[in-house]
């Protein structure tokens, strides 16, 4: 194609609460950072609590083939409290990361000037989690026998493939490699979960073989959410699985600045499927309509995108724009709509 032709089909799902306020922010800046030659499409899907409310609807099918046909899709956030747990969990966000194979979930974790770090000192904190996104407790193996009863037994089996180990710790390699530090730390807990943590062991050191310029490093989980707060800096990508990641990219995003930074990428490399870009944060119901959601997170949440889809000048346009932006930010209430004026200022400037 030549450099005239060029287009991103961008599917966007706003959602709930604040969600549709955060993401009008990122498609601004997204707007304003993509060169003159370079379409940009999207077409909005009205998905989330608000439809479920209306309709019953979590994800019909027909809308989850559309999705498909995009080249990235970017979620604000899903659910309000009237929702019972797990209905859209499962419904909505799950099923579209299975659908489309999301095996790899992105939660960068940088300390951004003038964000409130509960650690002292404002360690150095700049490294990525690679999480694996369609493996472990969360595929929905298990079950519950005698229910309700003193006997109840409930198993919640942890599902790990050598396939897709395998894929995630490549991936992981790759991104490692990729950064000027070039360290990857697998978190496991293969002392005790003996037979899956064997698996990602011995997966992380055979493919290790074939990056012989990454340093590694094991830590059990435990550890390592000692050493997220004690001694961040030593991190540059982690790998982990499905729970493990769940819990510390949390951990993570407390000690770098909050969750009004936290951006992150439901990806498959291989690009088989659209790959679905957000913010960390939830709808924030007690905020929604007030103007005080920070759209930070959505807005780097829209560099992933940009970098997955290959527009990596522009994704750092972005992160320079956030990384200034808040410099001068110190003590200013701004509104969700100043600071994206602002992003987009700096982006196009
Ligand atoms: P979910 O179950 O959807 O993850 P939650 O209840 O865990 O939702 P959030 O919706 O993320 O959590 O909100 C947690 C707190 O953080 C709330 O007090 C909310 O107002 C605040 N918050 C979340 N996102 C933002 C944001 N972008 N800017 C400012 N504050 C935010
Ligand atoms: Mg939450």
């Amino acid at each position: 194609a030549s450099r005239t032709d060029r287009t991103i089909d961008l599917a966007v799902i706003p959602g709930d609460g604040i969600g549709p306020e955060v993401v009008a922010q990122g498609l601004k800046v997204l707007t304003a950072v993509l060169p003159q030659d370079v379409k940009l499409e999207t077409r909005e899907y009205d998905l989330g609590a608000k439809r479920w409310h209306a309709t019953g609807e979590t994800l019909p099918d027909a809308e989850l083939e559309d999705l498909k046909g995009h080249d990235a899709i970017l979620l604000g956030a899903i659910g309000d409290p009237g929702v019972p747990s797990g209905v859209l969990e499962r419904g909505l966000l799950l099923k579209l990361r299975f659908a489309f194979d999301h095996f790899v979930n992105l939660r960068p974790s940088k300390l951004y000037p003038n964000t409130a770090s509960p650690l002292a000192g404002r360690p150095d904190i700049d490294f990525v989690v690679v999480r694996e996104g369609t493996e472990g407790p969360y595929v929905g193996n298990g079950g519950t026998i005698r229910k309700g009863t003193p006997q109840e037994v409930a198993n919640e089996v942890s599902v790990n493939t050598a396939f897709g180990v395998e894929r995630v710790v490549r991936d992981a390699y790759a991104r490692a490699q990729a950064r000027p530090r070039k360290k990857l730390t697998l978190v496991h807990k293969n002392n005790v979960l003996v037979h899956a943590g064997h698996l990602w062991k011995d997966t992380f050191d055979r493919v290790g073989r074939e990056y012989p310029d990454v340093t590694t490093d094991y830590l059990h989980v435990d550890a390592a959410t000692i050493f997220l707060v004690t001694d961040p800096a030593r991190f540059d990508v982690i790998v982990t699985d499905n729970l493990f990641g769940d819990i510390i990219t949390d951990l993570a995003a407390a000690v770098s600045g909050g969750i009004g930074l936290a951006a992150s990428g439901n990806i498959n490399p291989t690009r088989a499927f659209p790959s679905m870009f957000e913010p960390v944060h939830g709808s924030a119901p007690d905020i929604a309509g007030t103007g005080k959601a920070d759209p930070t997170a959505t807005v780097l949440s829209v560099a992933l995108l940009l970098r997955h889809l290959g527009y990596e000048a522009e994704a750092a346009r972005i992160d320079e724009a956030v990384t200034a932006d808040l410099a001068e930010r110190e003590g200013t209430t701004r509104t969700t709509d100043e600071i994206g004026d602002a992003l987009a200022a700096r982006v196009a400037g």
